[in-house]
């Protein structure tokens, strides 16, 4: 079912490798440059027109206008009594796990002396106002209000508002799970929007909604290219798009398990990626043999087939393990597995991945809901520079400078001889002129 790159016979270590490796690895035909041309118009007419523009683009593409952008508060509140034992339940156990890691992880406040009397200190500071997105297209992934909201509030963020899809079956408003855990978490700003439209609400403010400072969140390509084009109006966490996982195998991998994880993240998107990297032909046509057996049996096998038989789809055969890593660094995967003897140690070797799941009980489903790390991941390659979403995101760290007359005194002289090596005397006359008339 997956198609095959055969890479052995290559030298995937050899210094420079890396770069044609990334061309030779699976990507969607369909990327997020692609998409900046569908999103244009519709970020630029929610600039210029507002609600009236958003609601045309839900009618459009969502088919409902939702009665009203923004979600009534008894609406919340209704979502909130209904919802089902068991899901609120789960809900929560996700909660208390990815909180207790985000409070371990809220870095304080450092002051350091770098000379008698003079210190910096970095202050993290929350951002002012934040809008969180959850994908609600394809599926209603509740997974991703959790995701957005635990680290935006454990960071201190004051202002909180979220979006998701108008859903024609509800009454035009997001699904009543992703309401019932907005209520859960105590958001009351939350508005009927889904994708590129909503990004550009958040960027240029609309109806309701006031402009946010940062936008974080899932989306499909469509969300993923509104973000791209909006950054810099708006601060984004990552381009967190369409889903792919990397399975790092050898032949001690259950091809059970190794199917089971590629199908997973097919589930999510015809644009998902599963790519499975491995040193043995043999696994490599085991998990085959498991795909046309597991397939069929998914609910959504034609979108799960359609994922797994596209170009951002493969198989990639390698020589040996080290190459393995070569390959899934080169591809730096949203999420990547690693199924291998001694996968702690493999994984220690891996600089490019948006999360790294050790070994056959640490699925990345698990990573999806409750595993206590953040499923807002980097995708299309850019985990090489950008991390998941964590309460880094939404803390700033800003310098503090504070210098006694005698520090200044001290260093004076240096800041004068760079301000005249960088030929910008005035930055070196501003500090002069606080000991004009003492003797050098
Ligand atoms: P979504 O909610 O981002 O997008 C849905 C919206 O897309 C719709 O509301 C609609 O307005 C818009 N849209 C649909 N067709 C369009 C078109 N032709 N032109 C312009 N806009 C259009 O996402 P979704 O569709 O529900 O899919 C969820 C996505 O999120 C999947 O790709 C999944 O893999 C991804 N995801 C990524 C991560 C991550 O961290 N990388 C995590 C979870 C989910």
């Amino acid at each position: 079912m997956l198609r095959r790159i055969d890479l052995r016979g290559r030298a995937l270590t050899a210094p420079g490798a890396d770069h044609d490796l990334r061309s030779a690895v699976p990507r969607a035909d369909f990327d997020v440059d692609a998409a900046l041309d569908v999103v244009r118009p519709i970020c630029d007419a929610v600039r210029d027109r507002g609600e009236e523009a958003v609601a045309e683009f839900s009618q459009r593409f969502d088919r409902v206008t939702p009665p009203s952008l923004r979600v009534p508060a008894e609406v919340l509140a209704r979502s909130l009594a209904e919802l089902d034992a068991g899901v609120r339940a789960a809900l929560e156990e996700s909660v208390r796990r990815l909180r207790a890691t985000c409070e371990a992880e809220i870095e304080s406040d450092v002051t350091t002396e770098v000379a008698p009397g003079g210190t910096i200190t970095q202050r993290m500071v929350p951002v002012r106002r934040v809008g969180l997105y959850v994908p609600g297209g394809v599926a209603p992934l509740v997974s991703s209000v959790v995701m957005n909201v635990v680290p935006a509030q454990v960071a201190g963020v004051r202002s909180l508002a979220l979006a998701s899809s108008p859903q024609a079956g509800h009454d035009g408003y997001p699904h009543p799970t992703i309401l019932a855990a907005c209520a859960l978490l105590g958001v009351e700003e939350v508005y009927a929007v889904g994708g590129a439209q909503a990004i550009a609400m958040f960027a240029h403010g609309a109806g309701e909604c006031r402009p946010v400072d940062l936008v974080t969140g899932p989306g499909n390509i469509y969300t993923v290219a509104a973000k791209r084009l909006l950054r810099g109006l708006v601060g984004i966490d990552s381009e967190a798009g369409p889903t792919e996982i990397a399975v790092l195998a050898d032949s001690s991998a259950d091809p059970a398990y190794v199917a089971a994880d590629l199908i997973s993240q097919a589930e999510h998107d015809v644009l998902a990626g599963s790519v499975l990297v491995t040193d043995s032909p043999a696994l490599a046509e085991a998990v085959d043999a498991e795909l046309e057996r597991q397939v069929p049996t998914a609910k959504h096998e034609d979108r799960i087939r359609t994922a797994l038989t596209a170009q951002q789809s493969g198989t990639v055969l390698v020589d040996d393990l080290d190459s393995g890593v070569a390959v899934v660094d080169a591809y730096a995967a949203e999420h990547l597995s690693i199924q291998t003897r001694d996968a702690a140690e493999v994984a220690a070797r891996i600089t490019n991945a948006g999360a790294i799941f050790v070994g056959p009980y640490a699925p990345v489903s698990l990573g999806d809901y409750c595993a206590g790390s953040n499923h807002v991941l980097p995708t299309g390659g850019c985990a090489c520079h950008s991390s998941g979403l964590s309460v880094r995101a939404f803390l700033k760290a800003v310098h503090v400078i504070d210098y006694s007359r005698a520090a200044l005194a001290d260093v004076g002289d240096h800041v004068v001889t760079l301000a005249e090596a960088e030929d910008l005397p005035s930055h070196g006359a501003a500090v002069r002129v606080r000991f004009a008339g003492e003797q050098g």
